[in-house]
């Protein structure tokens, strides 16, 4: 398993998984040092990355902590690539963009928070009440949909 030996960012903190991460599973996938010439294991690393269901906040922690990501594979880039993505991150968001980054986060998990305390109307709690007496409650899914898969696989591509 991975470690952390120094503090992170703690703006953006690194994302919960509803499942064991391929990087926690395979450790051994993700090793990839400065230099190393062994593209195909960082390519299956990647390739396991599109199918992480927190490749997206994972990438954005890897990028927000330079010094814990010096090596290996994060979110399917290896550390050129992230040095890449983080100087055209402080191009467009100027030098402290992981302030701004986290503002932002910090915006919408409020956002999400007023949504979801907000109270139903009489009209939408009748239909959320009928909906759960037809189709009872919604399933929870065990992993991501092939969509989700999809979607991630073409922002780690634009990663790259
Ligand atoms: S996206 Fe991040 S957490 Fe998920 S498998 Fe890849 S390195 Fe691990």
């Amino acid at each position: 398993m991975r470690r952390l030996t120094q503090t992170p960012e703690l703006g953006i903190p690194f994302p919960y998984s509803p499942i064991p991460t391929a990087c926690r599973t395979t450790p051994e996938l993700f090793v990839y040092d400065v230099g190393d010439s062994d593209q195909a294991r960082a390519a299956q690393a990647g390739l396991a990355c599109t199918a992480c269901p927190i490749a997206t906040a994972c990438l954005k922690w890897a990028l927000a902590n330079p010094a814990l990501t010096t090596e290996g594979v994060w979110a399917g880039t290896i550390p050129r690539q992230r040095r890449a993505l983080r100087r055209r991150l402080a191009d467009r968001l100027g030098k402290n963009w992981t302030t701004v980054v986290a503002d932002y986060d910090q915006r919408l998990r409020e956002q999400r928070e007023t949504v979801r305390h907000s109270p139903l109307t009489v009209a939408q709690a009748r239909i959320v009440r009928m909906d759960r007496e037809l189709n009872g409650p919604m399933p929870r899914p065990r992993t991501i949909s092939p969509v989700q898969q999809r979607r991630n696989r073409a922002r780690l591509a634009g990663a790259a």
